[in-house]
């Protein structure tokens, strides 16, 4: 896959990093159960760098879609059933939507028991604070042009600077997963069917 970056930069020091660490696919995994993980940016003190970290938020805004998703798939069931006297399709239809409750309740699970404990992805430490900047750019930082970030580099009170790359790299990302508390597995990929 090859995607548009931005080379980050500080005012101060040499820092170096770049806007596409977000990319890719996270998944909690507990269970036998998938569910998709949220990821911000962050500043990690052990990593001494930005870096993904875990989003753990209210939930509220997105039960109203989770259920929708659900009660769409029900729909089609019933209707499957009646049409299909519960075929193989609608087998795999009750087993799909089963793994998508269970991954919405894997997901409200982890994020009402673990709000306020969130992880740096790549080392783990609970030392890792949302570079909030960076996060009210998330959606359009590679649109953004060269820009400054209002962003203060911790320990060095230089500004980061956004300049985009012109080098596009070509990186397949390999899907991450993690534990129910945030740590690391490193053997287990998630099922495309709760893709
Ligand atoms: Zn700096
Ligand atoms: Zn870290």
């Amino acid at each position: 896959m090859s995607v548009p970056h931005s080379d980050i930069y500080c005012t101060q020091c040499d820092y170096h990093g770049r806007t596409n660490i977000l990319n890719g696919g996270y998944w909690y995994y507990h269970e036998g159960v998938f569910c998709h993980l949220d990821k911000q940016y962050g500043w990690c003190q052990n990593c001494n760098g930005l870096v993904p970290m875990e989003l753990l938020h209210d939930l509220n805004d997105q039960l109203d879609d989770a259920l929708d998703e659900i009660a769409e798939k029900v729909s089609r069931l019933v209707a499957g059933k009646v049409r299909f006297n519960f075929t193989e399709a609608s087998r795999s239809e009750t087993e799909s939507t089963l793994g998508t409750i269970h991954a919405i309740k894997l997901k409200y699970q982890i994020h009402s028991k673990r709000k306020g404990q969130e992880r740096c992805l790549r080392c783990g430490s609970h030392n890792v604070t949302p570079a909030e900047e960076f996060n009210t750019l998330r959606k359009r930082i590679d649109e953004v042009g060269q820009t400054a970030t209002g962003y203060r580099h911790p320990g060095c009170g230089g500004e980061f600077v956004l300049v985009p790359s012109a080098m596009r790299l070509r990186i397949s990302y390999r899907p991450k997963c993690y534990t129910f508390d945030g740590e690391f597995i490193d053997d287990v990929l998630p099922n495309p069917r709760y893709d």
